[in-house]
């Protein structure tokens, strides 16, 4: 029996919390003396839709293990994991390894499958052996490439319908983005590197929404990131279609000003947009238009990143402080609420990756808790739990600490600490 003394809730509300085994047990005024929390907020562990674990076939810059332990330091109880590692979770085969591998680990992994075999864009791989295998996958992702075959994605999107799936899309126009190292715009032309128009994104976005709307399959758009990719969404929500979008920390806070620089540490696929769009995404993330927030976790080696900007790789890592950037744009900016904040970081991705357990801070729900400290502020160090470094907020202060993280009544964190690994 674990209890937890003086936490608050999401709504204000002062409980003591008493978890047995792996579910919660009391939510009110314990008894029974226990951990004391005072001023910690209890939420519900964080769920993220898109992550890259890179094993097999990358370890150098990520384990299975090692982004395990950086997603409980970050508040996570569940990550799913993309598909684009070496060789390509593109069989039942290789979803089941992943699945089983990470079966002891106190957080729960859930492996996306890729829509085409190895990602090659040529044709559909195994999806229903992935759905009916025991890894039982519901969210198939060509992540990092495009299913930009439009023939290829409505089969995807037909196929998935069948069995209550869904396609997470990367919205990028292949031959509209060939050698794309930016932005496209006035600050590509003046460092001299070659753009990446908003319309290839935007224009994947609107043909798989109209796909979705004639076939009425569902369709989870990545990582968005121009103001005209929200204008779309809002558009298709309110026509009816079966569509959810996601956003990520980094084009959350930060824009393309930061390639002025050429620190590799900025370069991303989808790149860092206007200041303009960063706005516009982080309203639409307090208004509904965009439901979630979700890492794109993107560990790099050191050898991959830190070199000229041309020859460096795209992404950066994300578990470890997207909660802290979830509270500057909502909470800290006075947008929204705690309420929204355990949406976005939570029950939604829950939702739609189509999590079977009730994650609810209620009785008799299972115990996966992250309890954050929200007066806390921090300096990011580009050391984390991470095998890889890349991390675009270092050196900057960002607010709120995880201090516990509970997954399945077990601490995965504690007093700061990961506990396991
Ligand atoms: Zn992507």
């Amino acid at each position: 029996m674990i209890v937890l003394k003086n936490l608050e809730l999401a709504s204000g509300e002062r409980v003591d919390i008493e978890i047995d085994g792996d579910t919660i047990a009391l939510i009110g005024n314990s008894k029974l003396s226990g951990i004391d929390c005072s001023g910690l907020l209890a939420l519900p562990g964080f769920v993220d839709l898109h992550t890259h674990l890179r094993e097999p076939g990358f370890e150098e810059s990520e384990t299975v293990l090692s982004g395990a332990r950086s997603a409980a330091a970050g508040g996570y109880t569940t990550i799913f994991a993309m598909a684009n590692s070496y060789p390509v979770a593109d069989s039942a085969e290789a979803v089941e390894w992943l699945a089983r591998h990470s079966s002891s680990l106190p957080i729960e992994i859930r492996p996306i499958g890729a829509v085409t075999k190895g990602l090659a864009g040529d044709e559909l791989a195994e999806l229903r052996a992935m759905a009916n295998s025991a890894a039982e996958v519901r969210v198939f992702s060509d992540d990092g490439m495009c299913v930009s075959d439009e023939q290829l994605m409505r089969q995807a999107l037909t196929l998935t319908r069948e069995f209550g799936g869904l396609i997470a899309q990367h919205s990028q126009h292949p031959e509209q983005t060939v050698g794309s190292q930016m932005n496209a715009g006035a600050l590509a032309i003046e460092l001299g590197l070659v753009g990446w128009p908003a319309a290839a994104e935007e224009q994947i976005i609107k043909r798989d929404i109209e796909l979705a709307l004639e076939l009425d399959a569902q369709l989870h758009v990545c990582h968005l990131t121009t103001a005209g990719a929200v204008d779309i969404v809002r558009w298709a929500k309110a026509k009816g279609a079966r569509v959810t979008a996601e956003v990520t920390p980094h084009h959350l806070m930060l824009d393309e000003e930061l390639v002025r620089s050429y620190d590799p540490v900025f370069k991303v696929n989808p790149p860092l947009r206007r200041a303009e769009d960063a706005r516009v995404l982080s309203e639409a993330l307090v208004d509904g238009t965009i439901d979630i927030v979700a890492t794109d976790h993107a560990p790099h080696s050191q050898e991959k990143k830190e070199c000229e900007w041309q020859n460096a790789a795209f992404g950066m890592v994300g578990l470890e402080n997207a909660a802290s950037v979830a509270q500057e744009v909502l909470i800290e900016s006075g947008a929204s609420d705690w309420n929204r904040f355990v949406e976005v970081m939570s029950s939604k991705p829950a939702e739609i990756g189509k999590l079977n357990a009730d994650l609810s801070l209620a009785v008799g729900s299972l115990a996966n808790l992250a309890l954050v400290d929200p007066s806390e502020r921090r300096t990011i160090t580009p050391q984390t739990h991470s095998k890889s470094r890349n991390n675009p907020f270092r050196g900057r202060e960002l607010p709120g600490k995880v201090v516990h993280t509970i997954y399945r009544g077990t601490f995965s964190k504690r007093d700061g600490e990961v506990q396991f690994g």
